[in-house]
Order: structure tokens, then sequence, then C-alpha cells
């Protein structure tokens, strides 16, 4: 509970609204109108994680460095999810940013995430996915504004449906992706419905998003404002493997207390993927 809460008060965007798609909105808003389980009801004890990945990242934020490249867990995934998607990586990379508390893929074709932030979530409901689908979600813009859908994109202080729109589109990809790994969708459900529960005018309610993450998981399929993915069976099933494979790997990190969001992992992460 207080670790949701410290997360529920620390939200804090610098990013221009206008430049980012972020999961969370830049809060000032703030979030504490969700109430309800924040974890309470967890059948898997959140492990002791007692360094947090940004701890060490943030000496270096004070000689400048605001950020990192991302960790190889996440670049592999990005990677994945991608190809699911059958679009490019972003050109720009992918970030672990330093105190972001959220995630973001911006115009200049760039996904940053704050590794903590994303543990939380896991530590929180004691479930990968949790954080996973974020990083999903983030995929999901990129895929929208590559993917010809992209007139959805960008965030205008005038036009809440186009904002809501986009994020709907960003979650159904989120479910979809999550689905195709068969994944369990319920840890995201709660996260959407506690912590992104009223987000005001730049994203929907999180009951709504929920619906819609969840529809699209259990469909199997991106339900709004999309295209069709052109990938052929045998892609998607080598897809699919490799991204299987990943999800163990993940599991084994996280289990030996980890944080697979974050670079200090990837020895460990490069040790699994080689054996
Ligand atoms: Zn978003």
């Amino acid at each position: 509970m207080k670790t949701m809460l410290n997360l529920k008060s620390k939200f804090v965007c610098i990013f221009l609204l206008g430049l980012i798609l972020c999961i969370s909105p830049c809060l000032i808003i703030g979030c504490e109108s969700g109430g309800g389980s924040d974890g309470d009801n967890n059948p898997v004890p959140p492990i002791t994680y007692s360094t947090p990945c940004n701890s060490t990242a943030l000496a270096a934020a004070q000689n400048g460095l605001q950020k990192q490249p991302a960790s190889a867990y996440v670049n592999n995934i990005i990677l994945r999810a991608c190809q699911i998607g059958n679009v490019p990586i972003p050109q720009n990379g992918a970030f672990n940013v330093i105190r972001l508390n959220n995630a973001y893929y911006s115009f200049n074709d760039e996904i940053g995430y704050d590794a903590d932030w994303l543990f939380q979530f896991v530590q929180n409901t004691g479930f990968m996915e949790a954080g996973d689908s974020i990083i999903y979600h983030e995929v999901g813009h990129l895929w929208a504004k590559k993917n010809g859908v992209g007139d959805r994109i960008g965030y205008d202080p005038q036009d809440q449906y186009k904002n809501w729109s986009q994020e709907y589109q960003a979650d159904s990809f989120a479910g979809y992706v999550l689905k195709q790994l068969n994944g369990n969708a319920l840890p995201s459900v709660q996260i959407y419905n506690v912590v992104m529960a009223n987000w005001g005018l730049t994203h929907p309610p999180g009951n709504l998003r929920a619906q819609v993450f969840f529809s699209s998981w259990q469909q199997n399929k991106i339900i709004l404002y999309a295209r069709t993915i052109t990938n052929t069976n045998q892609k998607i099933i080598e897809i699919l493997s490799q991204l299987k494979k990943l999800s163990l790997i993940r599991d084994e990190i996280f289990k030996v207390g980890l944080n697979p969001y974050c670079p200090s992992s990837d020895d460990y992460f490069n040790t699994l993927l080689n054996q």
C-alpha cells in the first residue's frame, strides 16, 4: 500500500504534452481518486527490491545525464512488439529516464520509461505483465503513427476525443500483444482501475481504458482505429516463440530480485539468452 501511495504522489512529467504521448498524464492532476484495492489481495507477495535502478543513474544525472539506454530486456520486447505490428523499431531508441515516473512515445521516434516506476507496478500486482503492458502501450503509439493511423497522434488541448482515441488505440494494441503472448490481463486491469483512474483531458478514465485493453486481449485483436496487421502466420509464430523465450528469461531475472527494466540486469539477461 505504502509503495503505491508513494508512487501516486510522485508523478511528475518533465516533457511537453504536445510532443509526447505518455501512458499517464503529466500529473499535475494527481490520481488519488481511484480508491479501492491497490494490491492488498495480491496472491503473490512482492519481492524485496532494495536497490532502485535509478539510484545509480541519479548520481550520473547530477552530471547532466538524464537518461540511459533501455535495458536489454526492454529493447528486446520493443523489437518483438514492433515485429508483431510490422513496423520498424523507434529510430532514436529507447531509454530509461531518471525520475520520469511515466512512460512515453515521442514524435522524434523514441520510447522512454522509468525502470523503477514500471517495477513498482510489478511489485504491487506480483505480475510482470503489469510493467510489460506499459511498454506495449507505447509501442502501440509507435505502431499507430507508422501504420497509417497517425492522424490521431499528438496531444491537442482543444480535442479531447482525439487525445482519448489515441490512448484507446495504444491500450488496444497492448491488450492484443499481451494476448498473443498468452499473458495475464488482470494485473494491467488493476493498474488501469487504480493508478490511472482519472486523469482528465489527456487520458480516458482508467475503467474505460481497462475495458478497451481487456476486450482487445479477450478478442485477440486490435479493436479500435486500427488496420489489420499484415504479418504472415509463419512470421507471427516465429516472433511469438522469441517473445515467449524472453518472458521466461524475464521471469528468471525477476526471481533473483533484479529489475528486468533496469540496464543493470543486462549481464544476467545476456547470460540467460545465450544458454
Ligand atoms: Zn499513451
